[in-house]
């Protein structure tokens, strides 16, 4: 017994030992101006021995910079310490039919360089010989070491196994089981397969900080969405949680690819207004800029179905709404008449919608989320 006891006392103090660690990290991660060892004693509420090894040991692995002095406080100079957001870094990919969008994440959550490469999707070995071109050049041009890369998050629109290993819903790319293995064998990392639209809601939830409760829209080429209860992804219990693509919005309306009728992706993907204008997203902006008689149509339809799918979301979650994906790089103008008219849907709050918001990421979402994937991997358990 007494044994058993002295053991279970050496595993409860690592375990104190180690989450010690943790915190210390995390706050000099969240306070980016950095803090002296006296402000961690105080926000902590640790010893300053503790802190003092803990720092010494981080920084000796690379991971915290001693740095400048402080302001005066009580007349005493002290170093402050700060997080070394260069120390590791992660690759992710946006894998979309017509082109591949890499981008390299710091442990801040920074993009420090991002590469696209118009290529069609293909699964042959030499469109995945282009995409471990694509991680090099994108490793290359942001100057990192390939020891300090944590990881390749392949964001894919295709719903993937909760294992990141299998695409099992790939209708959109029709490459339903692909598989991690097949996309990764030009790429000497780690690697993971994420659904896009996860990937990219995965990103916009580590920037806000325990925000709670959210859901994600992504308005790109399809649509796509996650939803966090408590801080948590809710995957469900099949993988298709927070599928809103395919959420009725017109019963009996058009055909969707996943062969029902009146579906959210029918109206609200980029591809119904390029399709009003015949040329590119930014082509149907500036038709709309103008006044096009088309464009004002296209996109008066567009609003109040956009209006309808996130009102319906709010009901159900009553939590913030963010939309992501390529149109939000253009909707931030019309952002007012949106919520006017999902704020006159809202049942228990005539006339508010100050819970939509807009993502932080942009084009770059998809490819940010699927690497922060390694980048929280990597900051909770240092
Ligand atoms: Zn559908």
């Amino acid at each position: 017994m007494d044994f058993n006891n002295g053991v279970q006392k050496n595993v409860a103090s690592l375990i104190i030992q180690k989450m010690n660690r943790t915190n210390i990290y995390q706050l000099l991660r969240r306070e980016a101006a950095g803090l002296t060892k006296q402000d961690i004693v105080q926000r902590l509420g640790l010893s300053l021995p503790t802190i003092t090894n803990n720092l010494s040991e981080l920084r000796e692995e690379g991971l915290v910079t001693e740095n400048g002095v402080a302001t005066h406080t009580g007349g005493r100079r002290a170093k402050t310490w700060s997080f070394t957001r260069d120390a590791r870094a992660a690759i992710g990919l946006d894998i979309t039919g017509g082109y591949v969008i890499a981008a390299a994440i710091d442990l801040a959550g920074n993009v420090v360089n991002h590469t696209r490469m118009d290529i069609e999707f293909q699964m042959n070995s030499a469109y995945y010989q282009k995409l471990g071109e694509l991680v090099r050049t994108v490793i290359k041009s942001a100057g990192l070491d390939d020891k300090h890369i944590l990881g390749v998050g392949i964001g894919v629109p295709g719903l993937v196994t909760g294992d990141m290993e299998t695409v099992f819903y790939g209708e959109i790319l029709k490459f339903t089981g692909a598989s991690r293995e097949e996309f990764s064998q030009y790429i000497p990392f780690r690697t993971a397969l994420f659904n896009d639209a996860s990937a990219a809601g995965l990103g916009e939830f580590w920037i806000r900080n325990n925000i709670g409760n959210m859901f994600y829209i992504s308005l790109s080429n399809n649509v796509g969405g996650a939803l966090m209860i408590e801080n948590k992804i809710i995957y469900g219990a099949n993988y298709h949680a927070a599928e809103i693509g395919h959420l009725t919005l017109h019963p009996g309306g058009e055909l969707c690819y996943c062969g029902q009728r009146g579906c959210a992706e029918t109206y609200l993907a980029a591809s119904t207004l390029t399709r009003a204008c015949g040329g590119s997203l930014a082509d149907f902006f500036k038709l709309l800029e103008q006044g096009a008689k088309d464009a004002l149509a296209a996109w008066n339809i567009y609003l109040d179905n956009l209006a309808l799918a996130v009102n319906n979301v709010q009901e159900l979650f009553d939590c913030t709404v963010i939309l992501g994906g390529y149109i939000t790089e253009y909707i931030n103008p019309h952002l007012p008449e949106l919520k006017r008219r999902a704020g006159a849907l809202n049942s228990f709050e005539h006339g508010n919608a100050a819970y939509i918001d807009i993502c932080r990421y942009k084009t770059l979402s998809i490819a940010a989320g699927a690497a922060l994937y390694y980048i929280c991997e990597f900051t909770n358990n240092v």
